[in-house]
């Protein structure tokens, strides 16, 4: 790594975006190009047969199998200890996605914890739909597959298997429409909490991945 992307470790950035706007994308290039340590989001984490088998994760299982999200006081607890592990103590800088998404969280993060800037990931909600709607997978080897940026070479069969591929229940429009709904009500009290403290870098998420990339980067690079 040059000296010159060094001066990004110090960071503390939080990505926030809704399902289909890239974040997962954009979340490893900060990770990998500006040498952050990746914060898993609780939903990751909590899926985690490792952390499952902790304490707190024998209490949050049972939760989130239910489809539900689990109360911010448990969820404030576990990521905060897993941020100070993770950063060693604060040492380090950190990408998180998915952490703080409630208000009572990103209250908590205020407090406890603190970041230096929440990405805000924007894109067109018809450009989600057709990202998502999109997606398919082989229910034999799980690969995926998208309809517009990734089609198998036979269409709606799987390369490796010759199966038909299928649309997981998530994907369909009226699940992504849920989606949205759950994560607006949510994340935008996030982000204008923020928003007031100047912390909120707005980036548009409908461009090419290298260029949403480039655009993070410079508008971090202006405040180092
Ligand atoms: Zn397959």
């Amino acid at each position: 790594m040059t000296e010159q992307e060094n001066k990004f470790q110090k960071l503390k950035i939080v990505l926030i975006g809704q399902p289909g706007s890239g974040k997962g994308t954009q979340v490893d290039l900060i990770r990998e190009k500006l040498g952050l340590v990746l914060v898993p989001s609780p939903g990751d984490l909590y899926r985690d047969p490792e952390f499952r088998k902790t304490e707190l994760g024998k209490i949050v299982a049972p939760i989130v199998d239910r489809g539900e999200f689990a109360p911010d006081e448990i969820t404030n607890r576990i990521m905060k200890e897993k941020i100070i592990d993770l950063t060693d103590n604060f040492k380090k800088g950190f990408i998180s996605e998915g952490y703080p998404r409630t208000l009572g969280q990103a209250e908590f993060v205020d407090k406890e914890i603190g970041f230096d800037f929440l990405i805000n990931l924007e894109v067109p909600e018809e450009e989600i739909i057709l990202r998502l709607s999109g997606r398919r997978i082989c229910p034999k080897c799980k690969k995926n597959y998208h309809l517009i940026t990734l089609p198998p070479k036979q269409d709606e069969i799987c390369d490796i298997c010759q199966v038909s591929l299928v649309q997981r229940e998530d994907d369909k429009p009226e699940a992504i429409r849920k989606r949205m709904y759950v994560y607006h009500q949510t994340a935008e009290l996030t982000i204008e909490y923020y928003r007031k403290q100047n912390k909120v870098i707005d980036i548009n998420g409908d461009q090419s991945v290298e260029k949403v990339f480039e655009d993070i980067k410079q508008a971090l690079e202006k405040y180092l």
